[in-house]
């Protein structure tokens, strides 16, 4: 199978999950993450109609972003950073993406906004919530007190819109082993919406192997890789970069 009908499959099992679920399947983006794939294969999603594309490092998108300038600019595609990014790069950051999916520290967010003003943008970000605890994965504790922080400072983020919230569970080969996570990521959303007041819309959850466990648990954004790239070429032994 190439892109297109990778894309197209997807978009199907998409579409079940969610009826499934009650829920519209237009209410759920496709972000296709590109990571490690080259310029060629987002060409090639942009031309089977995929508009939306995560990265996981400022790097490496600078370096392709070049390649599909053109071809963004006519079909109105939005690429969002996922991965981890340290402060000192979010003014990088601001430059090359539409939106920062995983802001994971109200210093970053802070960055993000005074750049955001320089540059005359408003970013869209989402908190990435670190819903296992693991000590590998970046991401705030879901009672933190910098989460509260973070959302208590809003009003003076004038250049970020905190549209709703990030995770990445523990790995468990059985999809069904996430739905409890996806499922806490909700009702935390519930919870910090009263608190702060803020629509907190999106709920980004769900990868190849568990997207559609993920919608079933209200999921608006679905970030899948592997299932319509193919495999990521790392050297053995990977581990996620961290920047
Ligand atoms: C790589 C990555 C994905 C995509 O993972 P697949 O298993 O390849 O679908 C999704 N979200 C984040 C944050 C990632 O780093």
């Amino acid at each position: 199978m190439n892109i297109a009908q990778r894309l197209a499959e997807i978009r199907e099992r998409m579409a079940v999950a969610a009826r499934r679920a009650g829920r519209k399947p237009e209410e759920i983006a496709l972000m296709a993450v590109s990571k490690t794939h080259p310029a060629a294969a987002i060409l090639e999603a942009v031309a089977a109609g995929q508009t939306l594309f995560g990265e996981n490092r400022v790097q490496e998108f600078a370096g392709k972003r070049d390649e599909v300038a053109g071809a963004l600019a006519a079909a109105k595609v939005k690429f969002h950073l996922i991965g981890h990014l340290q402060s000192n790069k979010a003014a990088k950051a601001v430059e090359l993406f539409d939106g920062v999916d995983s802001v994971d520290s109200l210093r970053l967010a802070e960055r993000l906004n005074e750049a955001a003003e320089r540059l005359g943008k408003r970013l869209d970000v989402l908190v990435e919530i670190n819903v296992g605890g693991e000590a590998a994965k970046s991401g705030l504790g879901p009672e933190s007190d910098e989460l509260y922080k973070l959302l208590d400072a809003q009003a003076r983020l004038t250049h970020l819109t905190i549209a709703g919230c990030m995770t990445v569970p523990p790995f468990t080969e059985e999809p069904e082993g996430a739905r409890g996570y996806f499922r806490e990521l909700r009702e935390l959303r519930e919870r910090l919406r009263v608190r702060s007041g803020l629509a907190l819309a999106e709920l980004s959850m769900g990868m190849s192997h568990d997207f559609e466990v993920a919608i079933e648990e209200g999921s608006t954004c679905v970030r899948v890789g592997t299932a319509i790239f193919g495999a990521r070429d790392y050297p053995a032994p990977y581990k996620e970069p961290r920047q």
